[in-house]
């Protein structure tokens, strides 16, 4: 019988950080998933995500700039120079300010206002009225007049799939086991068990199952599982090279479009401002699409109403199918991708109570998908005793207050229980719009 030092559970940003920080320090290391990596429960499954530094909170803002160094393939620390460096391109973000009255606003401000002073960051910073930035954009219209546009040079995205690859392979190469394609069914004691029947012993076990880490802990009340909506668009050839090199256009309470795949020629658009839960769990597990279909078809009907809306706003020439003009073109690809909700968007990295030896990070909150460089090794630091006392406060297991948090980065007045959703049916029907 083999007994792992830390078996870490759930190969998404948090367990393949930590996986990989664990092996540096020569700990013999389990990672298991059940799917393949890049798996498709993973909230990272995708493209590609934004990696951005604006935070007003200092102990995140630290976090993002020093994650920032290995995206940009500056240091060398945490991981080997450059290791992340080809899943990663310095893009950029043009953001729609909103209204001033707004604590969108406020956050957006202070953020800058602790970056600019306190990390030297994000100094080039640009107010433009118009989307094009002066000519510096021409791959825009310039009809967007009436929105106040930062551009922030200082902003890229991480290729998120390859770069949850990268990590595996480099944890390969540090020694660390794989053992994917099995589910976890439970965890007690030193022993995981997992839906083949196979078990696996860990003097630690680490749970990181992002959305469903529910179905191993109990986290009831701490976390909630949140859907956010995807969608994408086909380019041809012509509108690929046209838009390749353009920044990330984000808008807080529209959506938010992505530099088109170099691969697929796919560009990816996200809704902001609405979002999903599952009300037979009351709002604590997710539902996956990859799991079970039939429960949860494709993404509503007013998700594609507003990723058209953004298009429209920012990239019109992409709202009607290329080769005939009258017909809307394609939104395909449409996903619901499940994150980890806490009441005030900070992590949950701690021991799970009354257990010797059994840890717990989630609590994602959809911000963690930046820190896959760096997160791991404040996961190893709380494992090993020696987390800063002020991020162990921050990142306990705790009650979580629904009712009296508001989360200013994020504005979200249209949460719909997946079973009252009308379903825009792309992959099992006929698309009704
Ligand atoms: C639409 C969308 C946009 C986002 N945009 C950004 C962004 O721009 N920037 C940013 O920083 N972050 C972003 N995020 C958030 C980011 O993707 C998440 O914070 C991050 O992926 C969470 O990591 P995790 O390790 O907690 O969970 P996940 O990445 O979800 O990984 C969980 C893993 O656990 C595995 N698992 C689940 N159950 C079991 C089981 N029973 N047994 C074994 N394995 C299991 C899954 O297969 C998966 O691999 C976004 C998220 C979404 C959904």
């Amino acid at each position: 019988m083999t007994v792992f030092d830390v078996v870490v559970v759930g190969a998404g940003v948090f367990g393949l950080s930590t996986a990989v920080q664990l092996a540096r320090s020569n700990y013999k290391v389990l990672v298991i998933d059940k799917f393949q990596i890049p798996s498709p429960l993973s909230a990272a499954y995708d493209y590609n995500k934004i990696v951005r530094l604006e935070y007003n909170d200092e102990v995140y803002a630290a976090l993002a700039v020093e994650s920032m160094g290995y995206w940009y393939g500056d240091d060398c620390k945490f991981l080997p120079r450059g290791l992340l460096h080809n899943c990663y391109s310095h893009c950029g973000r043009l953001s729609v300010l909103q209204d001033k009255k707004t604590s969108r606003f406020a956050f957006d401000n202070g953020s800058l206002q602790v970056l600019q002073t306190k990390f030297n960051r994000c100094k080039d910073v640009e107010l433009h009225g118009e989307l094009t930035c002066g000519g510096r954009f021409p791959q825009f219209t310039n009809s967007q007049r009436y929105d106040e546009i930062r551009y922030n040079p200082d902003c890229g995205i991480g290729f998120a799939r390859e770069s949850l690859v990268a990590m595996k392979r480099y944890a390969e190469t540090l020694g660390v086991s794989f053992h994917e394609h099995d589910g976890v069914l439970n965890v007690s004691g030193e022993t995981v068990q997992c839906e083949s029947g196979e078990r696996f012993y860990g003097k630690k076990i680490i749970v990181a199952c992002g959305a469903n880490t529910v179905s191993l802990l109990p986290m009831q009340g701490k976390i909630n599982a949140t859907g956010l909506y995807v969608g994408h668009v086909q380019l041809t050839d012509n509108e690929y090279e046209k838009l390749k090199n353009i920044p990330v256009v984000f808008n807080s309470s529209l959506g938010y479009l992505f530099p088109p795949d170099k691969d697929t020629k796919i560009l990816k658009i996200c809704t902001t401002a609405m979002s999903a839960y599952d009300s037979v769990s009351e709002k604590s597990k997710p539902i996956y699409k990859s799991l079970q279909p039939e429960l949860s078809p494709s993404i509503p009907i007013e998700a594609i109403v507003r990723i058209r809306t953004v298009l429209g706003k920012y990239l019109p020439d992409l709202v009607f199918d290329p080769l005939r003009k009258s017909k809307l073109r394609n939104i395909i690809d449409c996903k619901i991708c499940w994150i980890s909700d806490t009441s005030n968007s900070d992590f949950i990295v701690d021991k799970v109570p009354n257990t010797k030896n059994v840890y717990v990070c989630c609590g994602d909150s959809g911000h963690a998908y930046k820190f896959l460089p760096n997160i791991g090794k404040y996961v190893q630091q709380k494992i090993e005793g020696t987390l800063a006392p002020a991020l162990a406060h921050k990142w306990r297991y705790r009650d979580s207050n629904w009712q009296g948090t508001e989360i200013e980065w994020r504005f979200e007045p249209k949460k719909k229980a997946l079973q009252e959703i009308e379903w825009y049916l792309e992959s099992y029907g006929r698309p009704k719009l």
